[in-house]
């Protein structure tokens, strides 16, 4: 089997992100001589994290000018570890930081880059990787002969690594960094606290009939939005929407606040990877059939007993108010 180097970013609390170990796991399966090369600020609580994983090398670059994920310092970094390890394989977790910084590694190394890759295997003896195409229509199985390959893996497709921590040989590299730019401070498009939660259980998908009229002839957004957030603090889940309901600013009607286009799932939105999923006022094929489908266990609160695409898609469809039973499952959550 090839040389494999495994890379990783540290956390601002100095740890690896699940997605890391995820992707730390994978590259472990596929049985080759594994290297790990860390980048961070402080490295030292990392490599102990992972000191029994099996690596036969420990290199990391490590300083202040590697806290930040930025272009410049990620791929010198990135650039200094593969030359000291000289691998054939690269795996790395599908982070934003590592997606902006390695495929221009790879240029540079004359190498090749995949992202979004949801698995990798050994098969008729060389790393193949999978990849959905065509928003998650079609699953394709890519082999490439150029190397340096890199791989960037999703996260949720594989078991975190879990083994003990312990101490480790590091190898420090020496990377010069010329002029940077700082990050002063992040704009993000979500101003109210973070709904997205992609490690949650609970993947919570809010449809329009939210913001709908109701029995009494009148709409209540904001009740609605005090029962989804209430049932986001209760139940940690994360929050989804369909696209009707996250358009609905744009048309000036009654809207959610706590939703942004981030938060759609389905065919022109996300399809995000929980272990259960609960869809609530919502009818919509696409994120019925396109959204969740990563969703292992999927349940539907919907009035309409003829709703096809909550039938069709959920394990269990309750017909009933959504605004009655969340009212009740969060006095429950609250207890
Ligand atoms: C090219 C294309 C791409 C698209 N991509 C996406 C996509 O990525 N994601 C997406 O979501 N949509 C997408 N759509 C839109 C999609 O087809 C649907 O229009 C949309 O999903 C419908 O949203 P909805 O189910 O929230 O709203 P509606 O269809 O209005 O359904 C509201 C539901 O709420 C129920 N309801 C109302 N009040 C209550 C209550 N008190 N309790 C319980 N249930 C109640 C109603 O019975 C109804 O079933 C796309 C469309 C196109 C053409």
């Amino acid at each position: 089997m090839e040389p494999i180097l495994f890379l990783a970013h540290t956390e601002p609390d100095g740890t690896l992100a699940h997605s890391a170990l995820e992707s730390l796991a994978a590259a472990i399966s596929l049985g080759g001589p594994l290297t790990v090369g860390v980048v961070g600020a402080a490295v030292d609580a990392t490599a102990r994290q992972i000191a029994s994983c099996g690596a036969v090398r420990f290199l990391v670059v490590e300083g202040e000018a590697f806290a930040q994920s930025r272009y410049s310092t990620d791929a010198e970094a990135v650039e200094a570890l593969c030359r000291a390890a000289g691998p054939s394989l690269i795996l790395a977790p599908h982070t934003a930081r590592w997606a902006r910084a390695i495929p221009g590694v790879a240029a540079r190394l004359n190498g090749r880059a995949d992202t979004h890759a949801t698995g990798i295997a050994i098969v008729n003896e060389v790393p193949a990787i999978t990849r959905w195409f065509y928003r998650q229509r079609m699953e394709a199985v890519l082999t490439r002969s150029p190397r340096p390959w890199f791989v960037l893996l999703e996260s949720g497709c594989a078991a975190a690594w879990n083994g003990s921590a312990g101490e480790v040989e590091i190898e420090r590299l020496e990377v010069a960094t010329g002029p940077r730019s700082r990050v002063t401070g992040v704009r993000a498009p979500q101003t109210g606290e973070e709904t997205i939660r992609p490690e949650a259980k609970l993947l919570f998908v809010a449809g329009a009939g939210w913001t709908k009229k109701q029995t009494d002839g009148a709409s209540h957004g904001e009740r609605a939005e005090q029962l989804i957030l209430g049932f986001l603090h209760g139940s940690h889940a994360s929050l989804g929407s369909s696209k009707s309901l996250v358009d609905q600013s744009g048309e000036g009607q009654s809207v959610l606040k706590c939703l942004t286009h981030l938060n759609q799932v389905g065919q022109t939105g996300s399809t995000p990877r929980h272990p259960k999923g609960l869809s609530t006022c919502c009818h919509g094929e696409e994120p019925h059939v396109v959204g969740w489908r990563f969703i292992t266990e999927r349940r539907a609160i919907n009035l309409d007993a003829n709703c096809g695409w909550a039938r069709g898609k959920a394990d269990v469809v309750y017909i009933a108010d959504a605004f009655e039973v969340m009212e009740q499952v969060n006095r429950l959550l609250a207890h």
